[in-house]
């Protein structure tokens, strides 16, 4: 065995790998979770195995190598079952359609491997090790795949295991081992990206964006309504007597309301809507789209469900009030700034006029 000979061989898989490593991060970016980021993994094995079936290494006459068995392998810790059974269907209808005498043994290999594959993930932490020991562990189960000489006559079996079995298992050790390396560094590195962008935009007391996001939804908002000439409407508003409430039953009940009253806004708006929290006791939603009129129902709709929220303090009921500002963009489009001066001063005049209560900002 030549091992020159083979090299642009390894170097056109080492180009595949890259392949697939790009192709994953950009599925595990843009899609977060569920079953739709499982069958995207299993489409983008299934593609990668059928591309390196018609492309594979020819160690010699008679005796070829491609990826299937380390993408089969691989795909249940990334795509679960859902993308196994699409990536092992893939390569196995393929592997079919290609025919010749090895179809039969070629298509259960191909099942063979992907059920070892899932069998692994589905053992416990402990049995299968972590790091390289269990990447080491899901390559040796490509092995499993060498069940299929059963299907040959033995002479030819016998053959083919004396001369083929070893150079084809390393390979797939490796190739395993390499593949899952670099899976694994991107899947952490997209974990830490994640973790970052989440910290830099969330509060973590409400769960709602902070002003940060608000600030540039606002003006990506305002500079569309410019273009398109669509309103958008800004709704302010801030607990009545959040001191007294504070001074009366402490600070971490005081915690609890606001995210209580943050998760009664969360549930009133729409998906479109950016509910942020703007300050300590201020929360503001931003609505593209919506005209004055429109923002007024929202906003009459979360100050009577607050004020029907009762919470408990020990055997103590307690109630809150929100009181609230309006204000919508006009022609020629505001920006967000002046926008949200104007739902600010009406927040001053509903808190004003006795509290509880919403106010439209006056039309400029
Ligand atoms: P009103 O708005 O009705 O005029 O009265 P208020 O008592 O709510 O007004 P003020 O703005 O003077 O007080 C807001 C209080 O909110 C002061 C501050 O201690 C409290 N607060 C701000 N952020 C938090 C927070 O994250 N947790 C708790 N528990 N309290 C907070
Ligand atoms: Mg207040
Ligand atoms: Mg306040």
């Amino acid at each position: 065995m030549e091992i020159q000979t083979h090299l642009p061989s390894l170097v056109r898989v080492l180009g595949q790998v890259a392949i697939i490593v790009y192709a994953y991060s950009w599925v595990a970016r843009t899609i977060e979770r569920g079953v739709l980021k499982s069958v995207a993994i299993g489409l983008l094995f299934g593609v990668g195995g059928i591309l390196s079936m018609g492309d594979p290494i020819r160690w010699m006459p008679g005796v070829f190598q491609d990826g299937r068995s380390i993408l089969l392998v691989l795909v249940p810790i990334y795509g679960g079952l859902v993308g196994t059974l699409v990536a092992a269907a893939m390569m196995g209808v393929f592997r079919f359609l290609v025919g010749g005498m090895g179809a039969v043994g070629g298509v259960a290999g191909i099942l063979i491997v992907a059920t070892a594959g899932y069998l692994l993930t589905l053992l416990p932490r402990q049995w299968v090790g972590t790091g390289w020991k269990r990447s080491a562990l899901f390559g040796v189960a490509t092995m499993t795949s060498l069940i299929v000489l059963i299907f040959l006559p033995w002479s030819v079996a016998h053959q083919l295991l004396v001369t083929a079995a070893l150079p084809v298992s390393i390979v797939n050790i490796l190739g395993v081992m390499l593949l899952s390396d670099l899976l694994q560094r991107e899947q952490y590195r997209i974990g830490i990206q994640r973790a970052l962008e989440n910290e830099a935009s969330v509060d973590p007391l409400t769960k709602l964006p902070n002003r940060r996001v608000l600030q540039r939804e606002g003006d990506r908002c305002s500079k569309e309504a410019g273009t398109r000439r669509i309103p958008f409407s800004i709704i302010m508003l801030d607990i009545d007597h959040f001191k007294k409430i504070n001074d009366s039953w402490g600070h971490s009940f005081g915690d609890t309301v606001l995210a209580r009253v943050a998760d009664v806004i969360r549930q009133t708006v729409r998906k479109s809507d950016i509910a942020a929290r703007y300050g300590g006791e201020e929360i503001v939603v931003l609505l593209p789209n919506t005209d004055v009129r429109a923002a007024g129902f929202v906003a009459e709709k979360i100050r009577r469900d607050i004020e029907a929220t009762t919470l408990m303090f020990e055997q103590d009921e307690v109630h809150v009030t929100v009181s609230v500002g309006i204000a919508c963009s006009h022609e020629p489009a505001d920006d967000f700034k002046h926008v949200l001066e104007a739902a600010d001063k009406a927040l001053y005049r509903a808190k004003a006029g006795g509290r509880n209560r919403v106010e439209l900002a006056e039309a400029a």
